[in-house]
């Protein structure tokens, strides 16, 4: 379910949690194997947790080991992609499409037929089970 975005900080911050806020809002990164999602299994659909976008089908989750919930595409349309120099490193960094949260990285070392690994930060994420 798609929720309205905030418009201001205060907002934001009042509708994620702190870990959240970081994680979204300030491009932080989770510690590995700490966060949701990671040995999930059930079938549905990952959504934004900051706005309700869906992002990502249990379908093309995948076990990684890194300590993140890992994927092999995403849902059309629903993550925007772009170069990300800091930390000395050059990754490609997804955003949501809809509302510019930060959801993490994609890599292009998949071991899926995509060959794509979209990392994860599970505090970004929640998933909407099928019923
Ligand atoms: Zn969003």
């Amino acid at each position: 379910m798609q929720k309205p975005i905030p418009t201001d900080d205060n907002e934001w911050k009042k509708n994620l949690t702190p870990l959240q806020y970081k994680v979204l809002r300030e491009k932080g990164t989770e510690p590995a194997f700490t966060g949701k999602y990671i040995n999930e299994e059930k079938d549905g659909t990952y959504n934004c947790a900051a706005c309700g976008n869906p992002l990502f089908s249990s379908d093309a989750k995948f076990e990684s080991g890194t300590g993140w919930p890992s994927f092999d595409k995403a849902l059309p349309g629903s993550v925007k992609e772009i170069a990300d120099d800091a930390a000395g490193m050059h990754r490609t960094e997804i955003l949501c499409a809809r509302c510019g949260s930060h959801l993490g990285h994609v890599f292009s070392d998949g071991p899926t037929k995509t060959g794509m690994r979209y990392c994860l930060n599970g505090v970004c994420l929640d998933l909407e089970e099928k019923k």
